[in-house]
Order: C-alpha cells, then sequence, then structure tokens
C-alpha cells in the first residue's frame, strides 16, 4: 500500500520513534509547529476518523492512552498540550492515515473562534 505511515510502521521509512507497542506508533512530526510536536497512529491502516469503525473502539482508547503517556514522558501533561485530528481536505488532512498531533512546550495560540464573535 502506498501509504507514508504505513512504510514508517513497517520500518521502511525512518523516524523518529517515541512510543510503540503492539498496536499503536508514535513518532516526532518531521515539520514541528512546536517544540513537541508528535503524531500517534494506528499501526493498523484506517484512512480518516470517518473510517473508524465500532470495532475500533479499543484502539483509539489506546492512542488516547499513549497520548497520555507520551505527554508526561515529555514533561508537558502539567503545563499543558494540545491533541488535533485532521479530517480530509477541509479539515486540513494531508496523509491518510488516521493520526493524532500532539502539540505542546510552549503556549499554543488560540485555534477556535471565540463564541460571539
Ligand atoms: P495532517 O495534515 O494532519 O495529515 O498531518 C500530516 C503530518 O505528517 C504533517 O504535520 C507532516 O509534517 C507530517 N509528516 C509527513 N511525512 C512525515 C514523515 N516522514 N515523518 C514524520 N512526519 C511526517
Amino acid at each position: 500500500m502506498d501509504c507514508i505511515f504505513c512504510k514508517i510502521v513497517e520500518g521502511s521509512i525512518p523516524s523518529q520513534k517515541v512510543f510503540e507497542n503492539d498496536s499503536v506508533l508514535a513518532f516526532r512530526d518531521i515539520q514541528p509547529a512546536a517544540p513537541v510536536h508528535i503524531l500517534i497512529i494506528p499501526k493498523k491502516h484506517i484512512p480518516t476518523m470517518n473510517d473508524v469503525a465500532d470495532e475500533d473502539a479499543e484502539l483509539v482508547a489506546e492512542l488516547f492512552a499513549a497520548a497520555r503517556q507520551i505527554a508526561k514522558e515529555q514533561g508537558i501533561a502539567e503545563s499543558g498540550y494540545r491533541l488535533i485530528n485532521n479530517v480530509n481536505s477541509d479539515g486540513g488532512q494531508v496523509v491518510y492515515h488516521l493520526h493524532i498531533h500532539l502539540l505542546g512546550g510552549e503556549k499554543l495560540g488560540g485555534l477556535l473562534p471565540k463564541s460571539g464573535s
């Protein structure tokens, strides 16, 4: 399959891994948008959040468990961090293999429009 993140899972494309278990891999984003910018992915190829099936519930929970552990290990659990999942074109998704961005290590700018504005 021609998927860059599947190739990272296989090891045919190198990555800076920060976490791995049987079903989840996390590695540093190649173009970091913050001092800590890590991508957390399922090893199984799921293109987007729209393709997550009911049977993937445990896997999705594992992605968030990995995020909690990594944030702690990176020393940003208390200062704070942001988890982002981009979906399809309007969401800004570029790589069509489900991933959560974990961003932190500085005060992150506002992302959502303030209510009433
Ligand atoms: P998204 O826009 O949500 O699909 O994000 C894809 C992310 O993957 C971007 O932040 C890219 O910088 C990152 N990326 C693309 N190729 C690689 C790679 N080989 N290693 C690490 N991160 C990558």
